[in-house]
């Protein structure tokens, strides 16, 4: 039993000159999860740090928001639309 990737999101980053990529995986079992956003861009890796929210508007399906949260400024979060 193996987990593969099985969808790759891509948006741009924060500056534009790099991107952040979501991986999805899934198994054998039809399972899939996501995998916590990784920044792709120097500048905005060394700015940002990625943050996850558990959204659970019972009954709906529990769901994931990701931020992106300056390092300098935690109060200051950019939510990212994957
Ligand atoms: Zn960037």
């Amino acid at each position: 039993m193996s987990w593969e990737v099985t969808n790759k999101k891509s948006i741009k980053c924060l500056c534009g000159k790099g991107s952040i990529v979501q991986e999805t995986i899934g198994d054998d079992w039809n399972r899939h999860k996501d995998k916590e956003p990784i920044i792709e861009c120097e500048e905005c890796s060394q700015k940002y740090k990625i943050d996850s929210e558990c959204i659970c508007p019972k009954p709906y399906h529990d769901y994931t928001n990701y931020y992106c949260v300056e390092k300098e400024n935690p109060s200051k979060k950019i939510t990212l639309d994957l």
